[in-house]
């Protein structure tokens, strides 16, 4: 039996079958394979979900990212509640059922992010929050608020390599508005973990994912990450090429490979059969027609962002970051899949649960 068929039968690798996996040859078996897994376990299906960019202040000093605190080129946003709630009453009148919003960390009053929720979760759609690192407690009160589900990317898994990408920031850039607590400035990878695990407990679906392509990430790094996913029983799972933002410290760096970045999503969904796993931004970014080569390599959700040029615009963690928009309907007929009417949890989360 091939690895290909073993990982689609049994939905386990070994670290070295990963590796093996990851380093190329296995090619169009293993997107087709993730494909006829995908069909199988989640359907033809497709979710769109309405990304709201909401705010790109940060106090975190990672260095792949544009909206790092210390990046004073980027003009600074945070909509206001109403904002919110406009964006999103546009995004449930044009059919989405679920929105995401999405930030950058330690600014946004959780106070007020909790009162967005509560005002979403009465237009009868599924929240799913992506503004990440925060205590157990921020977390507890907006579940109770209403929300559904939590991104959180791992990143990557590798120790050494977390660590050098994101230092202590120290002093907090000026940007940033005073407040009672900061999160964990220096945000070990411990702290990263913690917060998936009490997402879990407070009954969030949980998702997380990695980047692709980091400088010195190796392809054992990447099949540890494929494997902490399993490990940690993920609901959803987001996996993007890194691409480099000249306004950061990694802005001369090399970037991550398309082709590598989807050989870990179909990986992923040959080791996690039933998630949700959306076709990234950044593989569109970085690929024409990216998304819907994802779409057909084992994606079954797109997130379409619904704030608009300018802010989408400012939103700028990496360099001509494309905007889902216009035709994607279109595009997901024309691939012979239709966009589901229901809110679309995961189906790993739904057999967990019963
Ligand atoms: N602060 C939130 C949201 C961060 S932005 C959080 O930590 O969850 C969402 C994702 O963008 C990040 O998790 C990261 O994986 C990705 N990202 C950041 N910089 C990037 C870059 N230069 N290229 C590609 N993706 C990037």
């Amino acid at each position: 039996m091939s690895l290909i068929s073993k990982a689609a039968k049994e939905h386990i690798l070994s670290r070295k079958e990963l590796v093996e996996v990851l380093s190329g040859g296995f090619d169009d078996e293993l997107f087709s394979a993730a494909d006829e897994v995908r069909r199988e376990f989640v359907g033809d299906e497709i979710h769109l979900r309405a990304l709201i960019e909401f705010s790109n202040a940060c106090a975190r000093g990672c260095l792949y990212c544009g909206l790092r605190a210390g990046n004073r080129k980027l003009e600074r946003y945070s909509l206001e509640g109403g904002e919110i709630l406009d964006f999103t009453r546009k995004a449930v009148s044009e059919g989405y059922k679920t929105v995401v919003l999405q930030s950058g960390e330690g600014v946004y009053p959780n106070s007020k992010l909790v009162n967005v929720v509560c005002e979403i979760k009465k237009l009868g759609v599924d929240v799913t929050l992506s503004a990440g690192e925060k205590t157990f407690e921020e977390y507890a009160l907006l579940k109770e608020a209403g929300a559904d589900r939590y991104l959180l990317r791992i990143e990557t898994t590798d120790r050494g390599l977390y660590k050098r990408l994101h230092p202590p920031v120290g002093e907090l850039a000026s940007h940033t508005e005073p407040g009672p607590r900061r999160g964990h400035p220096d945000m070990p990878f411990e702290n990263r973990v913690r917060c998936l695990k009490d997402i879990r407990e407070l009954g969030y679906e949980v998702g997380t994912g990695s980047l692709v392509g980091l400088p010195e990430q190796t392809l054992e790094s990447l099949a540890d990450d494929l494997l902490f996913f399993k490990e940690l029983d993920a609901d959803m799972i987001g996996i993007g090429p890194f691409i480099p933002n000249p306004d950061t410290p990694l802005g001369s760096a090399e970037g991550g490979s398309f082709t590598l970045a989807l050989r870990m999503m179909s990986l992923t969904r040959l080791l996690l059969p039933d998630i949700n796993i959306p076709a990234t931004t950044a593989m569109e970014t970085l690929e024409p027609n990216g998304r819907l080569i994802a779409l057909q390599s084992g994606a079954n959700v797109v997130m379409p962002n619904v704030t608009g040029d300018d802010y989408r615009r400012k939103y700028e963690i990496y360099p001509n970051k494309v905007s889902a928009g216009g035709n994607i309907r279109e595009q997901i007929a024309a691939i012979g899949r239709r966009v589901a009417d229901t809110v679309g949890k995961s189906k790993r989360f739904i057999s967990r649960k019963a």
